[in-house]
């Protein structure tokens, strides 16, 4: 009698994340001896520094957003799931995931988590319900409805008072996001909308970005910074900057300057492109790994090789990791990914030992924001630049780490119509992109309510019986 054969398992990797950080992970695994799943809640891999792009009518959502699955197809070890991640145990080496109301569990060797970031409304999440963030193509469609919207507002607003509160745009956040942002709404109305109204100039509105910091653009420095700022005031732009904002409700903002005086600000569109918070997950694995902590924006202090305390296994990248001078930015996510994977792979050949692995080590490629149509600022190590090189730079940059030849060449032609011409060839909006997510939230929220009232209806039965 035959015994049966033991057919020894694949090594399993499992990442969390199809971003920069773990498509990259996933990637590089390509050829591996493993078998790779990624596990994410958007089925596509966003390039968010151009989000604000979409959010302005130049690029459509699936040019920065190809599918996941689509990119990895030919990877043959390499699995796709949609789903999001509810649950991590690293006792027992599982990742839970949640689509719909299925729950998937898929268990790992090694674990690489980046899941990223989200807005953060410092403690002010109310805030969220008139302000959006920038942080998803859901946010991105949003924005581009509620921007033109304004637009289509004040053209049929009878009352002086009330279309210039629809044509004042407020920006929140004088980071790259913010400055990208305010510039293109400025150029927007200057240059594509410029003779499409009748009862209004576009050129009229106001564009204001708001900072409660002293400076534009504050990791860039003070020049690049000033630099920036001269750019957009140049273009219009109102920049406020030591702002503070107190309130945010359907008819404006309220902000508290830095000599305690506040001030109300009359507009319809808000945007919210200040601060992040880490995915939740990072908590979620420090509480499991002895030792290991969060810092204030809910990232993981991880060890120099990225993982967590005792599970040198489990490695966390990107956003979602804390590690001293490493900025929050796609180079971080890529490199940190990159380290982890080739610790894997040198595992998965027998080489090696955890204790003795070379700390990961970031190299500052620099960093840059576009203001406006030819004109950016950029830093590389010493050298800080801009206008028209910086523009070319950016320019350059952004379509090499665009994901595939397709979107490359559409972006080029959308950006030669808008940047050359006037055009933009997303200026389509609909009502659910400026209405469907209070909907869901509030969807969520009467189902929560109706969860919570047959529980207690069945304790109350319980207690009866
Ligand atoms: C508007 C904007 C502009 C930016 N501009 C620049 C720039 O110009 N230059 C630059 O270098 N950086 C820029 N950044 C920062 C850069 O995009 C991030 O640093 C980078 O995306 C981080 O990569 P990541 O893989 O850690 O996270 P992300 O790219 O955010 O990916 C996180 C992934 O995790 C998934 N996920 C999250 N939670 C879960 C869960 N519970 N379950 C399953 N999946 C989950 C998400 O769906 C996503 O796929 C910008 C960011 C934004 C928002």
């Amino acid at each position: 009698m035959s015994t049966p054969s033991v057919v020894p398992q694949r090594h399993r990797v499992v990442i969390i994340g199809s971003g920069f950080g773990g498509l990259t992970a996933a990637k590089a695994l390509k050829r591996a001896d493993a078998d790779v799943t990624v596990i994410s809640k958007t089925t596509s891999h966003l390039f968010q520094p151009l989000l604000y792009q979409v959010a302005t009518g130049i690029l459509s959502e699936g040019e920065i957003a190809p599918a996941t699955r689509l990119i990895l197809r030919k990877q043959k070890n390499t699995r796709v799931l949609l789903g999001e991640v509810e649950d991590i145990d690293l006792t027992a080496g599982t990742v839970t995931s949640k689509l719909i109301d299925m729950r998937t569990v898929t268990p790992f060797d090694s674990l690489i988590v980046a899941a990223g970031a989200q807005q953060s409304y410092f403690g002010n999440d109310q805030f969220a319900t008139y302000a959006p963030g920038m942080k998803t193509i859901d946010d991105a469609l949003e924005l581009r409805g509620r921007i033109l919207g304004a637009f289509e507002a004040a053209e049929v607003a009878t009352d002086h008072a009330e279309r210039e509160r629809r044509l004042t745009f407020v920006v929140v956040g004088a980071g790259p996001t913010g400055v990208e942002l305010a510039g293109q709404i400025a150029e927007l109305a200057e240059r594509t909308l410029a003779g499409a109204f009748r009862t209004i100039e576009p050129r009229d509105c106001r564009v204001i970005l708001l900072d409660a910091a002293p400076a534009v653009l504050p990791p860039m420095g003070e020049k690049l910074g000033l630099k920036a700022q001269r750019r957009l005031e140049k273009l219009g732009v109102e920049v406020r900057l030591n702002a503070m904002v107190t309130a945010v409700d359907y008819q404006g903002i309220t902000i508290k300057e830095k000599d305690g005086s506040e001030h109300r600000i009359q507009c319809a569109c808000k945007v919210w492109a200040a601060g992040v918070q880490a995915s939740p997950l990072g908590k979620m694995i420090a509480e499991q790994a002895e030792g290991t902590e969060v810092d204030r924006a809910g990232r993981v202090l991880v060890q120099p090789d990225l993982t967590v305390k005792g599970h040198p296994h489990v490695f966390v990248v990107g956003d979602l990791m804390s590690v001293p001078d490493v900025p929050g930015m796609a180079q971080g996510a890529i490199q940190g990914a990159t380290y982890a994977t080739k610790v894997i792979k040198r595992a998965l050949k027998g080489h090696d030992d955890p204790t003795q692995r070379a700390p990961f080590h970031y190299f500052n490629k620099g960093s840059m924001a576009t203001v406006s149509r030819f004109d950016a600022v950029a830093q590389v190590g010493k050298l800080e630049f801009g206008g028209l090189l910086a523009w070319f730079a950016w320019l350059v940059l952004h379509l090499y780490y665009l994901i595939g030849h397709k979107n490359r060449i559409t972006t080029i032609i959308a950006w030669f119509i808008t940047f050359l011409g006037r055009g933009r060839g997303q200026m389509a909006i609909t009502s659910q992109m400026v209405y469907a997510r209070l909907a869901m939230n509030r969807v969520a929220e009467q189902q929560r309510g109706a969860l919570a009232a047959a529980e207690q209806a069945e304790h109350a039965e319980q207690e009866a019986g």
